[in-house]
C-alpha cells in the first residue's frame, strides 16, 4: 500500500481530515524503518524546520548542496562536512514561507558530480527497488528518500541530468526547469551555466505543485529570469490530441538498452492512441553533446571549486609548512578523486594553447545544438526520448571507469546545454524489476506543456502506482 501523494495530503489537510502534526509524525515513522537501510539522508533533524503551517504542511528533503541556514550543507564531501550556511537558499526560503516543513538533508555525489551517488564521501544510498543497486545520480538521496516513501516529495539538482537521472533509476518524476527559472541563491555552484535546482516527486501533479512553490523572479540572484512564474499545474488534465511529439533520432542511437527502447516504443504507441502525432526529427549535433558537457561542466567546475582553499571555507589541512602546502594538503585531503580529476580536466581545457581546442569548441557545439533544438520545436510541441539509456546497475560496476558512467548521461545533458526544461518519469520495469525513465523536453519557459503531456500519460499507464516492496512497509 503507498502513502497519500502531496497533493492528497494537502487536500486533507485543507478539509482538516489530517493535521500537519499526524502527517509529520507519519513520515518520522516511515524515516525511522527505512532509512537504516535506504541511507538517503546525510542529516535527518531532530526538530523538523518550520516557520508556520499551512495546507503545503507536508514534510520534504532537500538536497544536500542547497543552504538551510544554520544547517549542515556538506555537498556529499569532506571538504564541506563541517560547513554550516550561514544563510538561507531562496528555494528553502520560499518553502518554509508557504509552510512546508524541511525534515533533513540528502546524501549526493560529491559536489553534485557523478551519475550514481557512488562519489559520496559520505555514505552509499541503496535504490529501494533493489538495494544492491545504485539510485542514480547525482541526487540520489533525494530520489531513493521519495521512492521509498520516507517523504513524499524532495528537491534536487540538475547540471547534466542529476535530477532526472536518479527519478529513472528510481521510478519518479523528476523535473529540471529552464534555466533561470529557480533561484539558485544559496546552491552551492558546481558548472553555473548550466545548474538549476527542481522537484522530485512520485506524480506529475505533486511535481507541478512543488515547482509553483519555487519557481519565479529573485533580485538575489542575477541569473534568474525576470519572468513571473505562471501556474504550473494550469494544463493538467486537458486532452493532448493534435500536440506534436518529436523523436530525435540521433538520442535513439546511443547505445540503448534493448529493454529501455521497448518500453520506450509502447509509450509511444501510447502518446499515439492519447491522439498525439510523432513526428520525427533531427538534432546532428547530439553525438557531440557529451563532450561539449564534460568540456564545459568541468571548465566551470574548476572555477567554481577554486574558492576551497582552506582559508575562507571547509576542511584545512592541519599540517602545512607553508601557504602553498596549505592550499595543497587542504585540497588534497577535502576533494575525492572524481572531483579532483574534474579540476584538472578542467583546468586543462581552460588553460592557454588548449582553450581554443576545447573550451572554445565545446562553446560552438552548445550553440549549434541550441539552433538545432530551436528547429526541432518549429516541428514539434514536445521532444520525448528515453531518459538514460540503461537501467539502475549494481554499486561498482561503473564506478571504475569514468567513461562508463558519463556515458549514462548522454541524453539528458542537451536540456542543459540548451536551458530548455525537460523532465522524467516511470514509463515501466525491465525484466528485473527495476523502473524505466521517459524523457520530454520542452522549449524555453514552456513547463506547464510538459506537466500537461507528461500527466495525459502517468493517467493512462497509472505506472507510479506500483511502488518498491520496501516503501510499503510500516512501523
Ligand atoms: N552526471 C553528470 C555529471 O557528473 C551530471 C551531474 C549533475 O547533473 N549534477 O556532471
Amino acid at each position: 500500500m503507498s502513502s497519500p501523494s502531496a497533493s492528497e495530503w494537502s487536500q486533507q489537510l485543507a478539509v482538516q481530515s489530517a493535521s500537519p502534526q499526524e502527517i509529520l509524525h507519519y513520515y518520522q515513522q516511515q524515516i525511522a524503518v527505512k532509512e537504516p537501510v535506504i541511507q538517503g539522508f546525510t542529516e535527518v533533524f531532530e526538530t523538523p524546520v518550520q516557520s508556520q503551517q499551512s495546507i503545503y504542511s507536508i514534510p520534504l528533503a532537500l538536497k544536500d548542496n542547497i543552504c538551510l541556514e544554520g544547517y549542515r550543507t556538506t555537498c556529499g564531501s569532506k571538504m564541506l562536512q563541517n560547513f554550516f550556511a550561514p544563510y538561507q537558499a531562496t528555494v528553502a526560503q520560499k518553502l518554509l514561507a508557504a509552510g512546508v516543513p524541511i525534515v533533513g538533508k540528502t546524501n549526493m555525489d560529491e559536489f553534485a558530480m557523478g551519475s550514481s551517488t557512488e562519489n559520496s564521501a559520505l555514505k552509499q544510498t541503496r535504490n529501494p527497488w533493489q538495494t544492491d543497486c545504485v539510485p542514480g545520480g547525482s541526487s540520489g538521496g533525494s530520489a531513493a528518500v521519495v521512492a521509498a516513501d520516507e517523504v513524499p516529495w524532495s528537491l534536487g539538482s540538475d547540471t547534466g541530468g542529476s535530477i532526472r537521472l536518479p527519478a529513472a533509476f528510481c521510478g519518479l518524476v523528476g523535473m529540471k526547469p529552464t534555466y533561470g527559472r529557480v533561484s539558485r541563491y544559496g546552491l552551492v555552484a558546481y558548472a553555473s551555466s548550466l545548474d538549476q535546482i527542481g522537484p522530485m516527486t512520485r506524480t506529475v501533479a505533486d511535481n507541478a505543485l512543488l515547482l509553483n512553490l519555487i519557481a519565479g523572479p529573485d533580485p538575489q540572484d542575477s541569473t534568474c529570469l525576470p519572468e513571473p512564474a505562471p501556474d504550473f499545474s494550469a494544463l493538467l488534465g486537458q486532452e493532448i490530441k493534435g500536440l506534436r511529439l518529436g523523436v530525435p533520432e540521433e538520442m535513439l542511437s546511443q547505445g540503448i538498452d534493448p529493454e529501455v527502447r521497448q518500453a520506450f516504443d509502447a509509450a509511444l504507441k501510447q502518446y499515439a492512441a492519447l491522439g498525439a502525432e510523432i513526428v520525427p526529427v533531427r538534432l546532428p549535433t547530439v553525438p557531440y553533446s557529451l563532450a561539449a558537457y564534460y568540456l564545459i561542466a568541468t571548465s566551470e567546475a574548476s572555477s567554481n571549486l577554486a574558492r576551497y582553499d582552506g582559508v575562507s571555507y571547509g576542511h584545512r589541512a592541519a599540517k602545512a609548512r607553508n601557504l602553498t602546502e596549505m592550499y595543497v594538503n587542504s585540497r588534497s585531503e577535502g576533494f575525492g578523486m572524481e572531483v579532483k580529476r574534474r579540476i584538472m580536466l578542467g583546468t586543462f581545457a581552460l588553460s592557454s594553447g588548449y582553450y581554443d581546442a576545447y573550451y572554445l569548441k565545446a562553446l560552438k557545439v552548445r550553440t549549434l545544438l541550441i539552433q538545432e533544438f530551436q528547429q526541432a520545436f518549429e516541428q514539434a510541441d514536445v521532444l520525448i526520448s528515453p531518459t538514460s539509456p540503461c537501467c539502475a546497475f549494481p554499486f561498482g560496476a561503473r564506478s571504475e571507469d569514468p567513461l562508463q558512467m558519463y556515458l549514462t548521461d548522454i541524453l539528458t545533458v542537451s536540456a542543459n546545454l540548451t536551458g530548455m526544461p525537460a523532465l522524467s518519469l516511470p514509463c515501466g520495469f525491465n525484466s528485473q524489476g527495476l523502473p524505466i525513465g521517459l524523457q520530454l523536453m520542452g522549449k524555453a519557459l514552456d513547463e506547464a506543456r510538459l506537466y500537461q503531456v507528461a500527466e495525459a500519460y502517468e493517467q493512462a499507464c497509472r505506472w507510479h502506482v506500483q511502488r518498491p516492496e520496501m516503501a510499503g512497509q510500516t512501523a
